[in-house]
Formats: structure tokens, C-alpha cells, sequence
């Protein structure tokens, strides 16, 4: 069990994150808010990177701020920005973080770090130099390392960034396996990252975490507010509090896709939200 207790951060005078709290259980937790909204912050300060200006992180009741060693070999941690030597190969670099995860026996990291790289496809590439991997290659490399040592808790930040569909697919299959048993925390601010794997979200604005609910509970934010119909003249042009979600021309009309709380123009008609709809509404459409 995972608990962000009153978790507060000031970068000089700007305040990163203000009095987060937060339980995850076992299972994939998305944290989901526009770039800037804290994500990183929390999630550096979750891995024992950084300290918090305040409150707490309790990791099966150990402490982020009194046992920040124990707590790092507890968690297995994925940056937004993964950088490594570019001359080491992925055994070396999973074979390292397994020895400062604490695995301490040679046999057994070994068979930890092929059963990884397996995990990511990157078997046949194990001992080629980092230099020669693509953005996405090395992007596995990061995802793989994550999980050396078993950890309680995996904390990705961004991982999908940089991934093609298929890599995407690959990760959301290993992390729908491997939520099962352990708890993993994983930023976007791609809403069908979170639609496709997680069933619990966070989302995070402007430092403060706007809400903690389920996925389907976010949709649900929309219900009721999102239209679609041939816009009348003169409506794009006046639009005061709905947002266009899209549109589209056919023949001589524009069609449109509007997030509105009251009917936006005659002949529209209400849809069923889908989740990126529930998080613009969420948001009140201020990431347009
Ligand atoms: P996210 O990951 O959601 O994009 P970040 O946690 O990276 O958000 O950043 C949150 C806010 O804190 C942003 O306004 C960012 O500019 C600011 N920030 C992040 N890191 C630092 C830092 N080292 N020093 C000062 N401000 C920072
Ligand atoms: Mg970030």
C-alpha cells in the first residue's frame, strides 16, 4: 500500500505541488494533467530523488523522508528523460540496477535481466551498445530497468512517449500482467494511455490533484454535455463557453463536436462521452 500524505512542493517561489493526498493499492494508477501540472515533481519525490518541502510518502508504511534507502530499493522507477552511457549494452545497465535494487546473487540477476529484456522485445539487442538504439529502443531499455529487483512499486513517468503502436500494445499487455501482483504508477498526459490499462485515475492541475476517481468515473464527467450537429452560420465565430472538440467539413457545412452544457444550437445532438471528453470536461477545456 502506497500513501502521499499532505505531499507539498516549492521550487523557490512557485509551488509545485500543494497538499497531495493519495492511496494506490495493487494495480496500474494513471496520473494524468497537462505538462506542468506537478506530475514529475511527484513522482521524483515518490522515487527519493528529491525531498518534499512537506508531508509524506509511506511505502508499505516506510517512510520516503526517514528511510529513504530501504524506500529506493522498493521502488523501481522509469524518468521522463531516461539517459544512460551510451557505450554500455542493456545487460549492463539492467545488471547494475539489479545489483543496487539488492540482488545481490550473480545467477539470479542474471535470470532477472533476460527475463526483462524478453519482456520488452529487446533480447536480440542485448549486447549492442545504447548508442546505436532508437528513441523507442532505449525507451524499453528504461521500462525494463523499472522492474529489476521486483519492486512493490513501478513509477513511470511518460512511458509511452516515443513508443510506436505496437511498442504501446506490448507495454500496456505487460503492465495489465504485471498490475496483478504490484502496484504501478504511471503519468500521461495522453488520455488513451490511461482509457487503455488503468481503472484508477489521478489527475493533476496546476499542482493539485483535481480528482481521484475511476476511469469510468472521469467519463462520466461529460455525460450530458457532449453534442455533435451541422453548426449554424455565425456559432464558431461566437462561441462563449463551449469548446469544439472537432470538426469537420462536408460539402458546404461544417460538422461539429461540442462540449457544452446546454444544447449549443439547434439539431445538435447529445453523445455518449468518451473518457478524453470527461477529462476536457474535467478541466473545463482550458488545455484547448
Ligand atoms: P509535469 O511533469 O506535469 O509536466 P513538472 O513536475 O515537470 O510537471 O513541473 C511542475 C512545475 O514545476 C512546472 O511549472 C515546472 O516549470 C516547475 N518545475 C519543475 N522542475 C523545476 C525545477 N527544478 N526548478 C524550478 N521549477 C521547476
Ligand atoms: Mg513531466
Amino acid at each position: 500500500m502506497i500513501e502521499i500524505r499532505n505531499l507539498s512542493k516549492t521550487y523557490k517561489q512557485h509551488q509545485a505541488l500543494s497538499s497531495i493526498n493519495l492511496q494506490i493499492s495493487t494495480g496500474i494508477f494513471g496520473l494524468l494533467g497537462p505538462n506542468g501540472a506537478g506530475k514529475s515533481t511527484l513522482m521524483r519525490i515518490m522515487a527519493t530523488l528529491m525531498k518534499p518541502s512537506g508531508g509524506d510518502v509511506l511505502i508499505d508504511s516506510l517512510s520516503i523522508n526517514t528511510h529513504p534507502e530501504k524506500v529506493r530499493k522498493m521502488i523501481g522507477y522509469l524518468p521522463q528523460h531516461f539517459h544512460v552511457y551510451p557505450q554500455l549494452t542493456p545487460i549492463e545497465i539492467l545488471d547494475y540496477v539489479g545489483v543496487m535494487k539488492g540482488v545481490t546473487n550473480k545467477k539470479e540477476r542474471r535470470e532477472q535481466v533476460s527475463h526483462w529484456l524478453h519482456e520488452v522485445n529487446l533480447t536480440s539487442k542485448a549486447n549492442e551498445k545504447m548508442k546505436t538504439f532508437s528513441h523507442g529502443m532505449k525507451q524499453r531499455v528504461g521500462i525494463a530497468q523499472a522492474f529489476m529487483g521486483d519492486p512493490k512499486l513501478i513509477i513511470l513517468d511518460e512511458p509511452t512517449v516515443g513508443l510506436d503502436p505496437e511498442e504501446r500494445l506490448r507495454l500496456r499487455n505487460l503492465l495489465s500482467k504485471e498490475g496483478l501482483n504490484k502496484s504501478i504508477l504511471l503519468s500521461t498526459h495522453v488520455v488513451t494511455d490511461i482509457e487503455s490499462s488503468c481503472f484508477e485515475v489521478g489527475v493533476l492541475q496546476k499542482g493539485t490533484l483535481i480528482l481521484d476517481a475511476t476511469v469510468d468515473q472521469l467519463r462520466e464527467r461529460a455525460c450530458g454535455k457532449v453534442w455533435e450537429g451541422t453548426v449554424p452560420s455565425g456559432y464558431l465565430e461566437n462561441l462563449a463557453e463551449d469548446t469544439i472538440l472537432c470538426t469537420e467539413h462536408r460539402d458546404k457545412t461544417i460538422h461539429a463536436r461540442v462540449l457544452a452544457e446546454e444544447k449549443p444550437f439547434h439539431g445538435a445532438k447529445m453523445l455518449e462521452p468518451t473518457l478524453e471528453d470527461g477529462y476536457l470536461a474535467l478541466l473545463g477545456g482550458s488545455t484547448l
